[in-house]
């Protein structure tokens, strides 16, 4: 089996170590407010980053920034290239405030938004005609209405035609429940679905409900203290991998604000992964096979396209 990166079709048994949600680059455009215009756009600092998780073990990353507001698969190419890492990019949209205001997507019927997806899909991204997306990124913003609900149409309909994954950014995990229903109604089963920064609504009977279903959820708030991980991502971990769902979770770090990046003076950086989650994980007395499930198989598994329905 084999998945989409920047750089082309890997088996997936090369995935080793992956940030299941990563932000490798976000240049984001003139007109964002500057309450939500993060930025990951110096390049020396970031390759330094790079290079220290590649060097502590880190194989890959799945960058989460969706074209239109911030995305630039031209460089995902040159740090893929740089530093041996294989890079995923995506496709889809984030939530409206990462756009500048009057942004063509947040008025485009489920047409035009069908094919830009399929476009980025199937031919080459905007920015980049020689990547692929390998994912459908949906910004969900707690409630399936107005124009989230006219994109995520088109989102269901390109993962219907396509076999790509959807990944999710969700509002703390607000409804998060709604989500399965709503896309298999439209022939597009929960196992495409990987529900992130589920974590932050550490409710164990939901997320038992969500993996029965088939769900992917992301696990990313290890290194964001204001969710308290040790009393909430861990145990929950524990408690999911105890009862045998271990298939069901990917683990991320989200490191979109420059301030946890270490080259940019920041505190945990990339290698948190593979130094102090992966320790913690063997710590944890979890076997190999299971750490390699939540670190790199399930989600390397995950994004390999299956056939379109
Ligand atoms: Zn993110």
């Amino acid at each position: 089996m084999e998945l989409q990166t920047v750089t082309g079709l890997i088996p997936i048994e090369d995935i080793k170590l992956a940030d299941a949600h990563a932000h490798v680059w976000i240049n984001p455009p003139k007109g964002v407010s500057p309450k939500y215009a993060l930025e990951l756009n110096h390049a020396q600092q970031i390759d330094a980053e790079l290079k220290d998780f590649r060097s502590a073990g880190g194989t890959s990353l799945i960058d989460c920034q969706p074209g239109g507001c911030g995305r630039d698969a031209r460089m995902l190419v040159k740090f893929s290239e740089a530093h041996g890492l294989h890079i995923t990019a995506t496709t889809g949209f984030h939530l409206e405030r990462y756009y500048p205001s009057g942004s063509w997507l947040w008025s485009a019927s489920e047409l035009t938004a069908l094919d830009y997806f399929m476009g980025e899909l199937t031919s080459g991204l905007r920015e980049n005609g020689d990547v692929l997306a390998t994912t459908i990124k949906i910004g969900f913003e707690e409630k399936i209405e107005g124009q989230t609900r006219i994109l995520m149409e088109a989102a269901a309909e390109a993962a219907r035609r396509t076999g790509a994954a959807l990944l999710f950014h969700t509002e703390q995990g607000v409804n998060a429940e709604e989500l399965p229903l709503f896309f298999e109604d439209r022939g597009v089963p929960a196992n495409r679905l990987y529900l992130c920064h589920l974590d932050k609504r550490p409710d164990f009977g939901l997320h038992r409900e969500l993996a029965e279903a088939g769900v992917l959820l992301g696990y990313d708030t290890f290194v964001r203290s204001n969710y308290k991980p040790r009393q909430n991502v861990w145990p929950l971990l524990r408690q999911m991998v105890q009862r045998g769902f271990e298939d069901h979770i990917a683990i991320g770090l989200d490191l979109a604000r420059s301030s946890l990046w270490q080259h940019y003076g920041g505190q945990p950086g990339l290698v948190y992964l593979p130094d102090t989650i992966l320790s913690k994980l063997h710590s944890e007395g979890l076997s190999e096979t299971i750490v390699s499930k939540l670190t790199a198989q399930n989600i390397a598994q995950f994004l390999v396209r299956c056939t379109p329905a």
